[in-house]
């Protein structure tokens, strides 16, 4: 098999295919030959080191593809059968050891590509629409990088549960691909003041709720967008860690409540993994949540995605196919 395992924390160059054994699977594991594999922002942070992980780094979390060998103690899946996963280290591979408790099983009729392509920003976009903060009719939700990844399917569950939704994007192009997702309202963050303009276009009042995955540029200012009693859902850090905060802070901006979720902890058991991922699979087979696959690159060009991605060149999903 292949996989890509950097020895030490680096930048995207580090990010090198070399062959290795093809693992057998231990009591609970599956052994699946990854057909599409998915590029997500946690596997820049491992790779920076910026999360700490175990070395040879296991990069990748998350793929789809088909299982070839079966510890004798799993009854939950077969040879042959189709799966996909996220959360699982080591998935920048042709080969993958999955956990089967945390395997799915792919709907008939679904690609490989698609179910690796949907899985974590999808469970994740859902997560933070439906339990994190319940979206609904009358709600506003700020969206940071609407047009990315997780973002352009946040807006999708938000629009479909009722709610107006604001996004921030970096450029035009963005702009047009997040108000095709649904967004109500675009602010070009890099030129435009978003916290003016939030409060402009909320009539003075800010947002019930602001989904952050940018972090250290604009949680300050996403603070100071909402309304009183207002919800700032960090979840993620895609230009670098938040400062430390004073509690004080929440009271001064109107009672605020902070939150920093982790899908893990909103699929942490196999009955909430296995239930969100048939609500999210059900959802894309009725047509009501497109999952736009924006790149492509070959297994040994990893390199490319990922300096594609940490340069704000991407849209939604980015994929590697070994
Ligand atoms: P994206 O496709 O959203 O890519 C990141 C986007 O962030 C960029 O396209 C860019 O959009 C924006 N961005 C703003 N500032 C920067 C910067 N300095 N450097 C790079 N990008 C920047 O990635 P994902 O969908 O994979 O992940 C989005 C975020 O969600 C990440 O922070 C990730 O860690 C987090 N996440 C959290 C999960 C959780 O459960 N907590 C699960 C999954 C993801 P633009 O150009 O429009 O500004």
């Amino acid at each position: 098999m292949e996989a890509i395992r950097p020895t030490q924390p680096g930048g995207p160059e580090i990010l090198k295919v070399a062959k290795c054994p093809t693992p057998t699977p231990a009591a609970g594991q599956l052994l699946v030959r990854a057909e599409a594999i998915g590029v997500n922002y946690i596997d820049v942070y491992h790779r920076t080191g910026q999360y700490k992980t175990e070395r040879p780094l296991p990069l990748g979390v998350e793929g789809a593809g088909v299982v070839e060998a079966v510890a004798p103690d799993v009854q939950s899946a077969k040879v042959g059968d189709r799966v996909v996963w996220c959360g699982t280290p080591g998935s920048y591979a042709t080969h993958v050891l999955v956990n089967a408790e945390r395997a799915v099983h792919i709907p008939d009729g679904m690609d490989s590509k698609l179910a690796a392509a949907a899985c974590l920003q999808g469970m994740t976009a859902h997560y933070l629409a439906h339990d994190t903060f319940r979206l609904g009719p009358g709600h506003t939700a700020l969206v940071h990088a609407a047009a990315g990844g997780v973002g352009s399917l946040l807006v999708q569950f938000a629009k479909r549960a009722g709610a107006t939704v604001i996004g921030t994007v970096s450029t035009s192009q963005k702009a047009a691909l997040a108000r095709q997702a649904g967004a109500d309202e675009l602010i070009l963050y890099g030129e435009q003041d978003f916290e003016a303009e939030t409060r402009r276009l909320t009539a003075g009042q800010g947002v019930s709720v602001v989904y952050d995955s940018v972090g250290a540029t604009t949680f300050e200012k996403s603070l100071r967008s909402l309304k009183t009693r207002g919800y700032l859902v960090l979840f993620g850090q895609s230009s670098g860690p938040v400062p430390a905060i004073d509690p004080q802070v929440l009271s001064a901006h109107g009672s605020l409540f902070l939150t920093r979720p982790t899908l893990a902890h909103y699929t942490s058991t196999r009955a909430e993994l296995v239930a969100r991922a048939k609500a999210l699979f059900a959802t894309i087979s009725a047509g009501a949540l497109e999952i736009r696959i924006g790149r492509t690159f070959p297994l040994a060009d990893a390199e490319s995605a990922h300096r594609a991605l940490e340069a704000r060149l991407t849209t939604g999903k980015v994929l590697l196919i070994p």
